[in-house]
């Protein structure tokens, strides 16, 4: 009797997929199978040449870059992603980071990175949204990844609104200079994996790398973000 009622309260209590909203398989961790299976991911964490490394090229000096998967409008993966950001979502920020970590443990370029470092939020910001989903993404793949995170190193320093309404080229002026590097010591001399959610035009990642660069130039920079435009030149 107690065993019909468990299958009884699995079948309604069964969580759901944030990506289709379909109840979880059993054994099904993060999504669901189903949307794990057809997630539009890049591969771009195998391949030292590709879009994202691309869209850095003239800027920074970056080691490897990647995104792990494509951003598809009106998808669930993009709701999702959206909702690591607004809608206290941080749990599964962080089990996204586990399973981009989990890849990135496997590629062949990523395998002497010592340090993950998020993009940081202004401390406004933070405030206001209560947590960051890049650290959280982080935190995630640092499990997988068996690495640290350091959120404390880089600071933004200046406030600035959102970047996705401005034209292309003023997105690179409002993000230049906005962060600052609080404890160089500690990225002395290591290969660092900067953290984001979502890369548009690299104008953010980018600056923030660029201030590294100047503070710490020993340290070298990966890059690494959740999702990324079909073509993230546009
Ligand atoms: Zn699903």
């Amino acid at each position: 009797m107690q065993s019909v009622f468990n299958d009884i309260k699995s079948l309604f209590f069964r969580p759901l997929c944030p990506v289709c909203g379909r109840p979880m398989g059993e054994g099904d961790y993060f999504v669901c199978s189903k949307c794990r299976w057809e997630a539009p991911l890049t591969g771009f964490q195998n391949r030292v040449d590709n879009p994202v490394v691309q869209r850095f090229w003239g800027t920074v000096k970056v080691v490897n870059g990647c995104a792990f998967m494509y951003f598809v409008h009106n998808s669930g993966w993009r709701r999702l992603i959206h909702e690591f950001k607004y809608h206290g979502r941080w749990r599964e920020a962080m089990m996204a980071g586990e399973w981009f970590g989990g890849e990135l443990a496997r590629s062949p370029l990523y395998g002497d990175v010592d340090l993950l470092v998020p993009i940081p939020l202004h401390p406004r910001k933070l405030l206001s949204r209560t947590y960051n989903q890049a650290e959280y993404l982080a935190l995630g793949m640092g499990r997988s990844m068996g690495l640290k995170v350091d959120s404390h190193s880089v600071v933004r320093k200046v406030y600035n609104k959102s970047q996705a309404l401005r034209p292309h080229h003023e997105r690179w002026e409002n993000v230049k200079d906005i962060f600052r590097v609080t404890h160089p010591e500690r990225l002395s001399g290591r290969h660092i994996l900067l953290v984001d959610d979502v890369l548009t035009t690299g104008a953010t990642i980018g600056s923030c790398a660029e201030a590294i660069e100047q503070a710490v130039p020993d340290c070298r920079i990966s890059i690494a973000c959740f999702a990324t435009a079909f073509d993230p030149l546009s």
